[in-house]
């Protein structure tokens, strides 16, 4: 079948949401997938930040087929091992101080409920942030936090939001990064301060060192809940579990000390460890396998009570053993270190183009901005020449490439890059 038939059939049967889509894609193996014309292409974008360790990992059909021919589905009415482990393990990664510090702990440090979907994780968010008795939410301009119309009441983008209005709540939004108006808009009435610790959607919007902790500082200060949506940037995106934990190279270049003298400082303020109230993840949790997560931890791990939500798929045993097996495939191959090393040759070299006015993101998520409003035209040069990248705004690319991207693949983009500029852009000056 050509292109264009694809495109009619899709066009004839899918409601028109997402546009004409860009190919029809057939088969997938690590960082490459391949059209129906046998076309390959390196995917710098791996299912929107989805696809961890990439297409068909042996860990992750394995451990999915093994739980679905043993005990597929079995509703919240009971529980599964897959369930129980993986909300300890989510527990044990996003408190690890809390793991290694506390000698079998009497209370949990939190609770996880389990959803399908990256916007499910918040609607639960959302609800559990209304058993404060306080309704009003502060989040930030730029922000995406899903399409349902709770998720929706969150995120800022008039074309998304203005079609469904009435949206639910009560939400006043910031502009990202400034600290200032954070503390303005914060009061005795906010129920949770909702903040990406990177704007994905946006095009990887980095904010200024410090913001995280003046957020929590702020929420604190008005008994509102700190609510981090790491859908995009948890789960080893930034080269580290989540993008609120110090990262991983802080950790690799601090000097070593000979034993007896004296600790290098630990004092310094983190750029980026807080410790939130919730923590929302999804997309590549399961490395493509639907699921998603709302952790709430200490106290907001408690505040939904029998019969406040529900699901009927959330935390199913097949979902769940994916997504221990892609943590699992993380911790076993060294992957937070291979992103953060790997993502910083790739920002270095894509910032070598004069044409890029900036490079931002950590680890394998990463944004640039091109000095003109060519995003689409640099997208399709790309295609044309056998890589996947997004461009969410006109002017801006972002990349999300599979955790295991190899060096090879890496260096294959940042040669076509000038190229891709090339056609897109027109020749350098
Ligand atoms: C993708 C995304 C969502 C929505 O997740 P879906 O699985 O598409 O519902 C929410 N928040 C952030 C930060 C995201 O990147």
């Amino acid at each position: 079948m050509t292109q264009q038939e694809w495109q009619d059939r899709y066009a004839g049967a899918l409601m028109n949401t997402f546009g004409p889509p860009k190919l029809t894609l057939t088969r997938g193996e690590g960082a490459h997938v391949w059209d129906e014309n046998g076309k390959e292409y390196v995917d710098l974008l791996g299912g929107i930040a989805v696809n961890a360790l990439g297409h068909g990992h042996p860990a992750l059909v394995e451990a999915v087929t093994a739980q679905l021919s043993t005990l597929g589905h079995i509703s919240n009415f009971f529980a599964s091992e897959p369930q129980i482990e993986l909300a300890e393990k989510l527990l044990a990664l996003l408190l690890p101080v809390v793991e290694e510090g506390a000698p079998a702990p009497v209370s949990k440090p939190g609770r996880v409920f389990f959803t399908n979907s990256g916007t499910e994780a918040n609607e639960v968010a959302f609800k559990l942030t209304r058993r404060t008795g306080r309704t009003h939410v502060v989040a930030a301009e730029g922000g995406f936090h899903g399409r349902t119309m709770g998720a929706l009441a969150l995120t800022s983008k008039e074309a998304y939001r203005t079609p469904f209005e009435p949206l639910p709540g009560e939400v006043t939004f910031v502009p990202y990064g400034d600290v200032d108006a954070l503390a303005a808009a914060v009061t005795d009435r906010t129920a949770a301060v909702l903040l990406e610790p990177m704007q994905g959607e946006a095009g990887v919007v980095v904010p200024p060192d410090g913001y995280l902790a003046a957020a929590r500082a702020i929420a604190t200060e008005h008994g509102a809940l700190l609510w981090l949506d790491e859908i995009q940037t948890g789960m080893g995106r930034v080269g580290r579990w989540f993008a609120h934990h110090d990262s991983v190279v802080e950790e690799v270049s601090r000097p070593v000390v000979e034993e007896g003298a004296q600790q290098p400082s630990r004092n310094q303020p983190s750029r980026n460890q807080v410790t939130p109230d919730i923590v929302t993840v999804a997309k590549g949790l399961a490395g493509g396998f639907p699921i998603g997560a709302c952790i709430g931890l200490g106290e907001a791990g408690r505040l939904l009570e029998p019969g406040n939500h529900g699901t009927t798929f959330g935390g199913n045993p097949v979902a769940c053993a994916a997504a221990l097996a892609v943590i699992a495939t993380i911790e076993s191959e060294g992957l937070l270190e291979h992103v953060t090393v790997l993502g910083q040759k790739l920002r270095d070299g894509l910032a070598a183009d004069p044409r890029v006015t900036e490079v931002r993101g950590e680890g394998l998520l990463i944004g640039l901005d091109l000095a003109s409003d060519a995003s689409a035209a640099v997208s399709a040069a790309a295609l044309e020449r056998g890589f996947i990248v997004n461009n969410p705004t006109p002017r801006r690319i972002r990349l999300a490439p599979p955790l295991v991207l190899t060096q090879d693949d890496a260096n294959a983009f940042l040669t076509a890059w000038p190229r891709i500029l090339d056609e897109a852009m027109g020749t350098q000056p």
